[in-house]
């Protein structure tokens, strides 16, 4: 499902990712964990070219996009491919919820399939529907942002990636601006996506998410991925750096 060869990114001349290999297999959830500045959420705006990698090969499915950068420094895109048509498959769910403040919750989640897929509104609207249903939103489908709980925003920031049906959605820590109260009814929703077989990305502060949930975690440090396996056999036998990692958090 995506498949990653030899990334980098710098920024002004500082490596943030160096030579990233990484397969992904459809249907997979896997947690990425790792100490700030790691460059965690550098991978995955890379992923969905976000960010513009230095150097690299990204797949998603059948669409490719490769990048080098020449001896003076200038980036060459190597294939003829539109940006957009590699992001609608990818599916993204930030930190900050990022849902426009302007348009209410329906009008944020139908603006992606109008605008860039141009499925007809009332199909959209009817697909809207079923996905606020989905994530206990219906509710509240003609409030703006500002009136909603910071869960409450991050589930329709859900639902707007789902309306794209996208085949696999990175989540940069979802629940980390959240109420420790709120983290649970965006947690619950993000287990019932990953049970139903969706493919996901997840940055994550939440170990218990990473343990429990996630087929795979892979731990980040200096722009690298120096641990990746079952979360059992990376938990059950951490690195010196991972301890330290851990104890942070607590
Ligand atoms: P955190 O856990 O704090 O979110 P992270 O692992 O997500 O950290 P990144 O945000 O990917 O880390 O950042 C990796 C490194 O790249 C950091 O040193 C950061 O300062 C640098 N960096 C990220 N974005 C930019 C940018 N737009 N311009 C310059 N440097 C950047
Ligand atoms: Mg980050």
């Amino acid at each position: 499902m995506i498949r990653i060869r030899r990334l980098q990114k710098s920024f002004k001349g500082k490596q943030v990712l160096s030579d990233i290999d990484l397969d992904i297999e459809e249907g997979q959830v896997v947690s990425i964990i790792g100490p700030s500045g790691a460059g965690k959420s550098t991978l995955l705006r890379c992923i969905n070219l976000l960010e513009v990698p230095s150097a690299g090969n990204i797949t998603v499915g059948s669409k490719s996009v490769s990048y080098q950068t020449n001896a003076k420094g200038k980036l060459t895109f190597l294939s003829q491919m539109r940006l957009s048509w590699l992001r609608t498959d990818v599916g993204m769910v930030f930190q900050q919820f990022n849902l426009w403040p302007n348009k209410t919750v329906l009008q944020n989640i139908i603006e992606g399939p109008c605008i860039v897929k141009k499925i007809p509104r009332s199909e959209a609207e009817a697909k809207a529907r079923s996905l606020l249903a989905k994530v206990g939103m219906l509710e509240k489908i003609n409030e703006y942002p500002a009136n909603l709980s910071g869960g409450q925003q991050q589930r329709v920031a859900i639902a707007r990636a789902l309306a794209m049906e996208p085949k696999v959605i990175l989540f940069d820590e979802p629940t980390s601006a959240l109420d420790p109260e709120l983290v649970h009814e965006v947690l619950e929703i993000m287990v019932n996506l990953a049970r139903e077989g969706m493919t996901m990305v997840v940055v994550t502060h939440e170990m218990n998410f990473a343990r429990n949930v996630s087929d795979r975690v892979l731990f980040m440090e200096d722009g690298k991925i120096t641990r990746d396996g079952h979360p059992e056999d990376i938990f059950g036998n951490p690195s010196p750096r991972m301890v330290q990692f851990l104890r942070s958090l607590s």
